[in-house]
């Protein structure tokens, strides 16, 4: 569950949603047209790696629709009769949000297939001779899906989502001005440059972004510090040793395997997820994206490479590294 605090920091109305996506405008358009229409928006799945704001973002279209919102959770939603108690108590354009969506069990995701398309659910009673289906009819409602790994949704659920939205990393700029937004939330007087410390070690990420923006208000709170510059946010940062490019151990420990032991590749993807002991899917749509975005790492045809600034980064030699990348 969110702490109040948490909440406040959530952004409510499209307009509050920070970063210049295309996405956004497409959103607000398919909103107002269904809005128009008296209809539920088109049930929207949303991927992308953690903290970008998918759960944000399924609030907001509960808000802007002026609907409610009901949440559930793929792996929480064990057996069909769960789904059907969630589905029964929607409500005309209803919004129900289910996070975590690969993880839904196979034979709840099977009675979402009706639900969905033709707003019914098809209820099998008795098995053998005897079996008879009976019809629920559901009201209108909008799904909203959201995934880390969209490799692993099954392509019967995929192309029943009418919009499917991919949430990237933010920039340094939109992470920079989240930051100052959650500060003036929480009433925290914190400088641009200060905002500028936070957004460079957030991993792209909006909540990383958030976390680190307390912790630094712990300290300068305790310490009597009245403005957060940006030497006080380094200082803190350097404290709670937060990477200065916003790598996580995971991250890290992809990097230096490949770099210590495969001498920095190419290697296949799944080696190194044997490596590093993760599922490759994992690898490629939770962790890479990021270290590719950055230039620590790139995909090429033969496999993952670690790229120079993975060897300065991370302390290592990068003797021979540059005449065998661009050699
Ligand atoms: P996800 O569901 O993708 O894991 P959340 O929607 O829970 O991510 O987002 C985490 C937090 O980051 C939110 O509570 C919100 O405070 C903040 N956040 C995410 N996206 C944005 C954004 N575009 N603008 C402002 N804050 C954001």
């Amino acid at each position: 569950m969110l702490d109040p605090e948490e909440k406040a920091l959530r952004p409510r109305r499209l307009e509050e949603f920070i970063g210049d996506r295309p996405f956004l405008r497409n959103l607000r358009v398919f909103l107002e047209a269904a809005r128009q229409r008296g209809e539920p928006l088109d049930h929207t799945l949303f991927y992308g790696p953690p903290g970008l704001g998918k759960t944000t973002l399924a609030n907001i279209i509960a808000q802007e629709m002026g609907r409610r919102l009901f949440t559930a959770s793929g792996p929480a939603l064990q057996r069909p009769a769960d789904l059907a108690g969630l589905l029964t108590q929607l409500d005309h354009g209803d919004v129900l949000f289910i996070d975590e969506i690969h993880r839904l069990h196979p034979s709840v995701e099977e009675y979402l297939y009706t639900a969905m398309e033709d707003y019914r659910l098809d209820i099998v009673l008795d098995s053998g001779p005897h079996a008879r289906t009976l019809q629920l009819p559901l009201r209108p409602f909008t799904l909203v899906g959201a995934t880390t790994r969209l490799g692993l949704l099954t392509a019967p659920l995929v192309a029943r989502f009418g919009i499917t939205i991919h949430v990237e990393y933010y920039t340094q700029e939109e992470l920079q001005q989240i930051a100052l937004r959650s500060s003036r939330i929480l009433g925290i007087n914190l400088t641009e440059a200060g905002a500028e410390a936070i957004a460079r070690r957030s991993r792209g990420t909006p909540r990383t972004a958030n976390r680190l923006l307390r912790r630094i208000r712990d300290f300068a709170q305790v310490e009597g510090v009245k403005v957060i510059t940006g030497e006080f946010a380094e200082k803190v940062l350097t404290h709670l040793q937060i990477d200065p490019a916003g790598l996580e151990e995971i991250d890290k420990k992809l990097l230096l395997i490949l770099i210590d032991r495969f001498g920095g590749g190419p290697t296949g993807l799944q080696t190194l997820a044997v490596a590093v002991g993760e599922e490759s899917e994992t690898l490629e749509e939770v962790y890479e994206p990021y270290l590719i975005m950055e230039g620590f790492l790139e995909r090429t045809p033969r496999g993952r490479r670690a790229l120079p600034r993975a060897y300065v980064h991370l302390g290592r030699p990068l003797r021979g590294v540059q005449s065998s990348l661009f050699g």
